[in-house]
C-alpha cells in the first residue's frame, strides 16, 4: 500500500480533480491524502479573521463567494443529475455550518474548526466523482484517526491504533480517500498540524501503516536545487537522502511541511516528490541513500531573529551558556543556529512569542542584541568534513554579502548562513551561479 498526497494546486478545480482521479485509479487500494482546493485555506482564514473582528456580515460575504465557486466546480465536475444533487447537498451543510460562526464567542477552537472545512470539502467532492465513476471509495475521517499530543506532536500510537481498524473494516475498498492538514488535539477539539500540513499527514499515515512508499503529487516536478521563487534556472534534485530533504523542508523548502520528512524517516519509507501536471517526470525520490561529497540544494528560511549574548562574567563559561539555553528551554522556544566565542553566544529563533520575557531574563546574565528580519540561508549536501572545498565554495559564493553567523559541523549535512531580508534574493542567486550553473 502507498499513501498519495496531492496538494492544493493539484485539486485547484474540476478539471484537476478528474486528472488526479485518473492518476489514483488503477493503482491498487491506496490512501490518498488531499489538500483542500487551492486558495481554500486562506480564505477560511480571511473568514475567520472577519469573526475575529466582530464583522459577521464580513465574513458571510466570503462565505458567499466560496460557495459560489463551489457551485461552479460540482456544476463542471459531475455528469450525472443524480451524483451534482448529492454534491450540492453535502456541501451545503459545510456552508451552513460555516455561516453557523458568529462573532460571540469567537475563538482560536471555532477558528481551527472553520479551517477545517476545506480538506472536508475537497475529499467530500473527490469522493462522489470516484463513486460516479464507478469506483468503491472510502471517505476516511481524518478527525477520527489524526492526533496531537500534550506538546502538540503527533500522536503516532494513537494514528496507528486508530488507522488500521478502519482500512481493515472496508476489505472491499477499491481506495481510500483521506483529509490532509486537519486532525484533533488532545484535548480532542478540531486543530490542525500548520499550514502546508496535508504533506505532513502523508508522512504519519505512511509511518503508522509501514507503507511501501509515500507519493506528494505536487505542482513542480521535484525539489529543486534552489527556491524557484526567487530563482531562475533551478533544476530538480533526482535523489536526496532524508537527512537532506528535512533539512531543505525545515529551512524553507516550500515545497514540503517542514517537518513531514520525520515519520517518513523513521520507517525507512521512501518520498516521491512528482508533479500533477507531468506525471511522466523523474520528479525527487528521497531514501536512505548519500551521494558523496556533492552538494545538493539551497533553501532560505524567513523570519529569523538573531540574539546575541555577551556574558558579563559573572558566571563561568560553561554555567553562562547553560542558562542561557535554560532561558529559552523554559518558554519553548526552539533555537535554531548558535555561534558562540569566548565571551558570548549568538542564537537564532523564528517565533518571536514571548521574546520580551525571554530578553528580560537574557539581560540578567548579559549584555543583548537583537537583528530581526533575518534569513537563514541553507545549503544541504553530502558535507562530511574530511571532504575538503565545499565550505570555501559556499562561503566564496557569499563573499558580497554581509553574514551575521556561520553554523557548520552540526551534522554533516548543511552550512548555515545568516543574512539580512534584503540580501535574501541575492544571497540565493550567488550561491546557484556558484554551486550549480557552472
Ligand atoms: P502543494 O499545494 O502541492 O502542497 P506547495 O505550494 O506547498 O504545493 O509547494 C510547491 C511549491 O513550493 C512550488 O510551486 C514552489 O514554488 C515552492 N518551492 C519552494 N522551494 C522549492 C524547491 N526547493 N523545490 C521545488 N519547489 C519549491
Ligand atoms: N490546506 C492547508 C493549507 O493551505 C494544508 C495544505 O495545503 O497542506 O495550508
Ligand atoms: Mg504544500
Amino acid at each position: 500500500m502507498k499513501v498519495l498526497k496531492f496538494g492544493g494546486t493539484s485539486v485547484g478545480s474540476a478539471r484537476r480533480i478528474k486528472e488526479v482521479a485518473n492518476l489514483i485509479t488503477g493503482r491498487g487500494t491506496n490512501i490518498i491524502v488531499l489538500s483542500a482546493m487551492s486558495g481554500t485555506t486562506n480564505t477560511l482564514v480571511e473568514i475567520a479573521d472577519y469573526l475575529y473582528k466582530g464583522n459577521t456580515n464580513g465574513a458571510r460575504e466570503i462565505i458567499n463567494s466560496l460557495e459560489k465557486r463551489y457551485a461552479t466546480v460540482m456544476e463542471e465536475l459531475f455528469a450525472s443529475g443524480e451524483y451534482l444533487a448529492a454534491a450540492r447537498e453535502r456541501l451545503s451543510e459545510f456552508f451552513h455550518h460555516l455561516r453557523s460562526f458568529t462573532r460571540d464567542g469567537f475563538t482560536v477552537t471555532e477558528e481551527k474548526e472553520i479551517l477545517a472545512q476545506g480538506e472536508l470539502m475537497s475529499t467530500t467532492l473527490m469522493d462522489l466523482y470516484l463513486h460516479e465513476q464507478g469506483f468503491n471509495s472510502v471517505w476516511l475521517p481524518a478527525l477520527e484517526f489524526m492526533r496531537t499530543d500534550t506538546d502538540g506532536e503527533a500522536d503516532s500510537d494513537y494514528i496507528a491504533q486508530h488507522l488500521q481498524p478502519m482500512l481493515d473494516s472496508h476489505p472491499d475498498a477499491d481506495l481510500f480517500i483521506t483529509q490532509g492538514f486537519i486532525c484533533r488535539n488532545s484535548k480532542g477539539e478540531i486543530d490542525n498540524l500548520q499550514r502546508g500540513g496535508s504533506d505532513l499527514t502523508a508522512s504519519l499515515i505512511g509511518g503508522a501503516l509501514l507503507a511501501e512508499e509515500i507519493e506528494i503529487w505536487t505542482d513542480i516536478d521535484g525539489m529543486h536545487n534552489n527556491d524557484p521563487r526567487f530563482v531562475e534556472q533551478t533544476e530538480p534534485v533526482h535523489e536526496l537522502h532524508f537527512d537532506e530533504a528535512a533539512e531543505l523542508a525545515y529551512f524553507g523548502a516550500k515545497i514540503l511541511h517542514p517537518t513531514c520528512v520525520m515519520p517518513a524517516r523513521m520507517n525507512n519509507i521512501p518520498i516521491r516528490v512528482l508533479n500533477t501536471m507531468e506525471p511522466e517526470a523523474r520528479g525527487t525520490l528521497i531514501y536512505n541513500t548519500v551521494h558523496s561529497r556533492s552538494i545538493k540544494a539551497v533553501a532560505a528560511k524567513d523570519n529569523v531573529i538573531a540574539i546575541k549574548i555577551k556574558s558579563s562574567r559573572m558566571l563561568l563559561a560553561s554555567g553562562f551558556i547553560h542558562r542561557v539555553f535554560e532561558i529559552f528551554d523554559n518558554y519553548h522556544r526552539p533555537i535554531d543556529m548558535i555561534a558562540t566565542s569566548e565571551v558570548g553566544i549568538s542564537v537564532t529563533i523564528d517565533n518571536p512569542l514571548k521574546l520580551e520575557h525571554i530578553i528580560d531574563e537574557l539581560k540578567e546574565i548579559g549584555t543583548v542584541t537583537i537583528d530581526y528580519d533575518m534569513v537563514i540561508i541553507c545549503v544541504v549536501g553530502d558535507l562530511e568534513w574530511h571532504n575538503r572545498g565545499f565550505e570555501a565554495k559556499a562561503v566564496d559564493a557569499l563573499r558580497d554579502i554581509p553574514v551575521r553567523m556561520i553554523s557548520y559541523g552540526g551534522s554533516n549535512r548543511n552550512i548555515s548562513f545568516l543574512v539580512k531580508k534584503e540580501d535574501k534574493v541575492k544571497a540565493l542567486k550567488a550561491l546557484s551561479e556558484h554551486l550549480f550553473l557552472n
